[in-house]
């Protein structure tokens, strides 16, 4: 039956893939793979022997509609990465668009991914997150960016390459603030796996004398909430004192200061004349 797999595969350690994934991997006619040279290895070492054809960012269109017009005619197509979710800052996405539009059935064979990992061992609130991906290296789109999430509450995951690490972490401290919390979790799966939980503050200081080795995720905790304001009947007068003076009508002054204060119109109003 025509069928599309989107297979995930280790991050690191390749006891993480699963016998699921193998069994896939084996059924099919054949895998459409980033890099083919990064799959043959992992099939290598399952001895899995499968034709493989290259799906990568600067061939998805044309190799994307290939696919599923085999796949129409009738094979089953597994989709694999590097490392890692398929879709997820990776190929496939578009693949399983075309599918969906195609009405080709569409399942997945999930595997680790190093956002849902690194957020796991955070240390920080997992209740609400977001993923953001990589930040540009535009500068105006990276900026766009930054000032879109500068006041988000929910825990923020990040991918970084090493050596662009360290001007992230300044561009983070200019838009968060020093005192921020962050977690780095450092080559998940491998045997250098580190997580170093800091402020940005820190983190900036520890990594100007430290180059950055390896593959990072940066977990940035969301901005506390701010604690509703409190008023008092006094407060909630003279607010409404200064929409008198504004040249407002006693009731219209009563009543929007009764609004933004949390008081009955009646009992400011009876202080206000
Ligand atoms: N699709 C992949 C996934 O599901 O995790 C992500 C692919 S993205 C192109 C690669 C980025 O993922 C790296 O730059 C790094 O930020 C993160 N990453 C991948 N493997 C990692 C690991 N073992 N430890 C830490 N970060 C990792």
């Amino acid at each position: 039956m025509s069928m599309l797999y989107v297979v995930g595969t280790p991050i690191g350690n390749l006891q993480d893939f699963s016998p699921r994934a193998v069994e896939i991997l084996q059924s099919v006619d054949f895998i459409a793979a980033e890099d083919t040279r990064v799959t043959l290895k992992l099939l290598n070492h399952f001895q899995i022997k499968k034709p493989l054809v290259s799906y990568y960012e600067h061939n998805l269109r044309e190799r994307g509609e290939q696919i599923v017009a085999r796949i129409l005619a009738g094979e089953r197509c597994a989709v694999v990465s590097d490392a890692g979710m398929p879709c997820i800052s990776d190929p496939g996405e578009d693949l399983v668009r075309l599918c969906a539009e195609a009405s080709v059935p569409v399942q997945v064979i999930p595997g680790p991914s190093a956002a849902i990992s690194a957020l796991a061992i955070s240390g920080l609130s997992t209740s609400r997150f977001t993923f953001e991906g990589f930040l540009s290296v535009n500068k105006h789109s990276r900026e766009e960016h930054l000032q879109a999430v500068q006041h988000e509450t929910r825990t923020m995951i990040f991918y970084e390459a090493p050596h662009k690490l360290c001007r992230t972490l300044e561009d983070f401290r200019r838009t968060f603030g020093d005192d921020r919390k962050i977690a780095l979790c450092r080559e998940l799966t491998k045997i250098h796996e580190e997580v170093l939980r800091m402020t940005l503050g820190e983190a900036v200081e520890y990594f100007a004398s430290t180059p950055p080795k390896g593959e990072f995720v940066l977990v940035l905790a969301g901005e506390e909430p701010k604690a509703p304001e409190t008023f008092t009947l006094e407060d909630a007068v003279s607010r409404a004192k200064a929409y008198l003076e504004e040249g407002k009508k006693p009731t219209e002054a009563a009543k929007l200061a009764a609004k933004e204060c949390g008081f009955s119109k009646s009992d400011i109003y009876k202080n206000l004349v």
